[in-house]
């Protein structure tokens, strides 16, 4: 049966790739769905066109310039626009908001990701990064207020998908005996290590199957993104690591699988379109049109699979390292991912130099119990601190 209530969404990320992909499928859906909140940092152009088609009550940006620039260019009355990171935990809290899709990109949504979950909200979570850094304080805080987070990373997606085919609660009680994450194994699948090394900005954002944010494009080219999302299942799924297998998956055609201790494996498919598990967050537990084309299987081709080489790509072992580790180790990878994959696409340092960066930042800050989120987010700028370093050392030795 559908349900009638209309339900009012905080758009945290609204001018980005996922932001984009979430108001085209509300706008699909207006007798559902109302925007209530939309939220950026500084495309102010962008924001003023979402504002003018989507007509929210509120519209934050973190930078206050760009707050003030939007607040000039937007006729008086329809929409307030709001700054500063307090005001935008509040507006995520309100309880005129029913469901919040978290896809700040990185470190920068910690913290309304976290007010989401407290609140108790519909929490629609891209932003992976909030579950690398603070996992445990996350989850504790949606089971706390009874907030379901509906994953929108389509691997997490198809898993919850895979899981909910069996309707039982927790993982280790229903015979699944390990997580499949798929990968596309990115722009440089087939490239040798060196020229990996050399790999430019420009054909390291370049996707073969997904369009997406450039930083989430780099971690893909690197496989750290697949990295992250095995730390991100261990949480979500509540399983170790060590049952979190990767598999190279060059069509993007399955997005991720589980398999059970009786030999099943439960796969979703779906083309690679992230409308797809963005719809099925918005109305779970219901279904409704997302805008995707049908997978046709007579068109789609052979449906490879290969192993995940962690010589040619680091990031992927040094991820799951941090998250067998525990404590802030995960908290420190991304960081320092971070801070690399940012100075890679300012065209400082080469591709080759993000694992060593990461590596050395690891082995450098000393891994802590993650009891606050202080606590962590001390240990997030003692890792930016030291991968910055880093990067001034491989500068100078140019
Ligand atoms: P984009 O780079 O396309 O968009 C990022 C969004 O975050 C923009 O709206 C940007 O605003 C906003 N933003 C950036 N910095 C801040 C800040 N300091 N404060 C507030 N808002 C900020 O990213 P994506 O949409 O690709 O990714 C978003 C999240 O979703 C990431 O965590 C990513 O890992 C995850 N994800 C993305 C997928 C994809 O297909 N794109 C797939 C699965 C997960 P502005 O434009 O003003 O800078």
């Amino acid at each position: 049966m559908i349900s009638m209530t209309r339900q009012s969404v905080a758009v945290l990320g609204a001018t980005g790739s996922i932001g984009g992909n979430t108001l085209d499928v509300l706008a699909r859906h207006p007798e559902r769905f109302s925007v209530y909140l939309l939220a950026a940092n500084t495309s102010v152009d962008h924001m003023v066109a979402l504002c003018q088609k989507h007509k929210p009550a509120f519209a934050h940006m973190a930078d206050s310039d760009s707050a003030e620039r939007l607040r000039m260019a937007l006729p008086k009355g329809e929409t307030e626009i709001v700054t500063g990171a307090d005001t935008l935990c509040t507006l995520v809290q309100s309880p005129a908001v029913d469901v919040v899709m978290a896809a700040i990109v990185g470190a920068a949504g910690l913290m309304s990701t976290i007010a989401a979950a407290q609140a108790g909200k519909k929490l629609l979570l891209a932003n992976k990064e909030s579950l690398v850094m603070a996992g445990a304080l996350l989850m504790d805080a949606a089971e706390a207020s009874g907030s379901a987070i509906l994953p929108i990373d389509s691997e997490h997606n198809a898993i919850f998908q895979c899981l909910q085919a069996n309707e039982r609660a927790v993982p280790d009680l229903r015979g699944v005996s390990s997580i499949i994450l798929t990968a596309s194994g990115g722009p440089f699948r087939l490239w040798d290590a060196a020229a990996i090394s050399r790999a430019t900005p420009a054909q390291a954002v370049a996707h073969p199957n997904w369009s997406m944010g450039a930083k989430i494009s780099v971690d893909s080219a690197s496989l750290m993104n697949k990295g992250l999302e095995l730390i991100e299942a261990s949480w979500l799924f509540r399983m170790p690591p060590s049952k979190i297998e990767v598999v190279v998956h060059p069509q993007s055609i399955v997005h991720s699988m589980v398999r059970y201790d009786d030999g099943s494996v439960l796969a979703q498919l779906g083309n690679p379109d992230m409308r797809t598990p963005i719809a099925y967050g918005l109305a779970w537990p219901e279904r409704i049109d997302a805008g995707v084309e049908p997978l046709d299987f007579l068109k789609s081709g052979p449906l490879e699979f290969e192993a995940a080489d962690i010589e040619r790509f680091p990031c992927l072992r040094l991820a799951r390292e941090s998250a067998a580790a525990g404590g802030t180790a995960s908290a420190v990878c991304n960081a320092a991912n971070e801070v690399a994959v940012a100075a890679f696409l300012d065209e400082q340092i080469a591709f080759g130099n993000i694992p060593i960066i990461v590596e050395n930042t690891l082995a450098q800050v000393s891994n802590q119990e993650p009891e606050s989120i202080e606590a962590v987010l001390a240990q997030d700028h003692l890792a930016r601190q030291y991968a910055l370093s880093e990067i001034k050392r491989m500068r100078k030795g140019h």
